[in-house]
């Protein structure tokens, strides 16, 4: 028997009309230079059909690709609905990226137009003569559009200037493309990943609902993931959703710059790598400044016990969540089941979590590829499938990354608990191997930023004659104590914490933790550094 319910589209333009027609006085708020830019969703919804009809006269069609190279401001989430709205492919870049692939990927997507803030023409300058296919450059300036060798060259504000404030949006089929994303290229070239209009609204609700991130239309939602690294995680399009107000920081992202706007536009909810809040807690230690009632949302890499006991002392309410830029990307999320209630709430949060409602994950193991028992002890590669996991790679590439049946192999190493959470302990490639038996760098790495000394660790394998490998530790010390840590210090620390065949052959102090474009330890730096430097191997016993 077939249901009386109609196929009635998931697409994004669905998120506009509701923002701009149930929300119209909520605001949409960016940091600048020197002042912030406010408006409201009937403004912005105004904009993006202007931007709409920009596009047409432009000769983007159903389908062809817009890149953007912004960073998080209300021009880049006007884009983020009239590209998709009118039926063409977001392509979001990373500026941060290498030269090399960047050119890379505006060619592979075969991107049309690129957007691109004035503050990173730079970036797209340097490449002008390798990326011959793209027929327009927009600049988003608020002057007037600068010279340079990209042409033709348009101004945003010339481009939207006079045009009508609605648009007959077309309608859409949900499973055509509305976006598409490089992974962000730390295990090799990048590879694309295109969401769909249908991938995108069900991640949206995914990732809102209570026992997904939880989000409201009374939250103040603070995107400090790049809008360029999975669509800031759908943050923007969830928030859209919902009528939440958004605050945007641009490319102020000193902690200076985010307490204030923070505390200004009573940020309720933020998220970001720990990367960019490992700087904001040392501030906050530092000027005592309250952030009592914040939440925030830490995924892309581990959140360590350091950090989250040190934002929890600030009264911020911090949780973690696990995904890829092929799971759209939210996958699971650390929420505390009811029935778990009396447990340490940060025994549970340091996990990677549960998969929201949506997502199937199972445990493989990294040989075998055999079913690996929930015992919150034996670790297998983490498996996904799910409307937002990605089915393949663009143009089919890398194709033994999904199983004979339909499950994407995320290279994650993990062990899962009888009640579902599943732990990181590495991904396969940084697993160190010693004497046949696995050691997980993530572990050491947040058990050494645990050490009150410490502000980043970051932990490799080198090679060994008799072991294979031995894990050897790279640790920044906190400003204050620069110079007046020792190795000794750090591994006396450990001794309690890990086992004796665990502890790092050496200890190396550096400045900075080398970071990938979206800010992540970049182990790929750090193994060539160790290849041209190598650590000194104690003949561990
Ligand atoms: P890239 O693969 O280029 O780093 P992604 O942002 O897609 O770009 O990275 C996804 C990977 O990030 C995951 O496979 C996992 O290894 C890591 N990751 C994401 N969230 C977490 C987390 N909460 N804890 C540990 N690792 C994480």
């Amino acid at each position: 028997m077939r249901s009386t319910m109609p196929d009635f589209p998931l697409t994004l333009q669905h998120f506009l009309w509701r923002a701009t027609t149930l929300f119209p006085t909520k605001e949409i708020v960016t940091r600048r230079e020197s002042s912030r830019h406010r408006y409201t969703y009937a403004q912005f919804g105004q904009r993006v059909a202007q931007l709409a009809h920009a596009l047409k006269e432009l000769g983007v069609g159903a389908g062809d690709r817009v890149g953007t190279l912004a960073w998080n401001n209300y021009r880049h989430l006007e884009l983020y609905f009239a590209v998709p709205g009118a039926g063409a492919v977001l392509h979001t870049l990373n500026p941060r990226l290498f030269p090399e692939h960047l050119q890379y990927v505006i060619n592979d997507a075969e991107d049309k137009v690129i957007f691109v803030d004035a503050s990173i023409l730079p970036a797209l300058q340097r490449i002008a003569d390798d990326i011959k296919g793209v027929k327009h450059f927009v600049v988003m300036t608020d002057g007037p559009s600068p010279d340079g060798q990209l042409k033709p060259m348009l101004s945003y504000e010339d481009l939207l200037s006079g045009r009508p404030t609605s648009y007959p949006w077309p309608q859409i089929d949900e499973r055509d493309a509305a976006a598409m994303c490089y992974t962000s290229g730390t295990t090799g070239k990048p590879k694309g990943v295109v969401y769909s209009h249908r991938s995108s609204v069900l991640h949206s609700f995914g990732i809102a609902i209570g026992g997904g991130i939880g989000l409201q239309e009374s939250d103040s939602i603070l995107p400090i993931v790049p809008m360029f690294h999975a669509n800031a995680w759908g943050l923007p399009y969830a928030a859209t959703m919902l009528g939440a107000k958004q605050v945007f920081a641009d490319r102020f992202l000193d902690p200076v710059s985010l307490t204030e706007l923070i505390r200004d536009e009573a940020v309720t909810f933020s998220a970001g790598v720990p990367s960019v809040w490992i700087p904001l807690l040392q501030h906050l230690d530092k000027t005592g400044t309250d952030l009592h009632g914040l939440r925030m949302f830490v995924g892309g890499s581990a959140l360590s016990a350091g950090l989250y006991d040190g934002l929890t002392r600030h009264g911020i309410d911090t949780n973690q969540g696990w995904g890829m830029t092929e799971t759209s990307p939210v996958a699971a999320v650390a929420t505390i089941k009811s029935a778990m209630k009396d447990t340490d709430p940060k025994a549970i949060r340091l996990k990677q979590g549960l998969p929201l409602a949506g997502v199937e994950l199972r445990l493989a193991d990294v040989d075998s590829g055999r079913p690996v028992a929930w015992d919150g002890k034996s670790v297998g590669e983490i498996q996904v499938r799910g409307p937002w996991v990605t089915a393949g790679y663009y143009r089919g590439v890398d194709a033994d990354r999904f199983t004979a049946d339909g499950w994407l192999r995320t290279g994650d190493v993990a062990n899962v608990d009888s009640e579902g959470y599943a732990q990181i302990v590495d991904r396969t490639k940084d697993l160190v191997k010693s004497g046949g038996e696995w050691i997980s760098s993530v572990e050491l790495e947040s058990a050494i930023m645990g050490h009150p000394k410490v502000l980043e660790a970051a932990v490799i394998g080198v090679p060994h004659p008799k072991w294979t490998e031995r894990p050897v530790a790279y640790v920044v010390a906190k400003p204050e104590f620069k110079g007046a840590l020792t190795q000794e210090e750090i591994l006396e620390y450990l001794r309690p914490l890990v086992a004796k065949w665990w502890l790092p052959d050496e200890v190396r102090f550096i400045d900075e933790i080398p970071k990938t474009s979206v800010g992540k330890f970049d182990k790929k730096v750090i193994r060539e550094q160790a290849r041209q430097a190598p650590a000194i191997v104690r003949p561990s016993e």
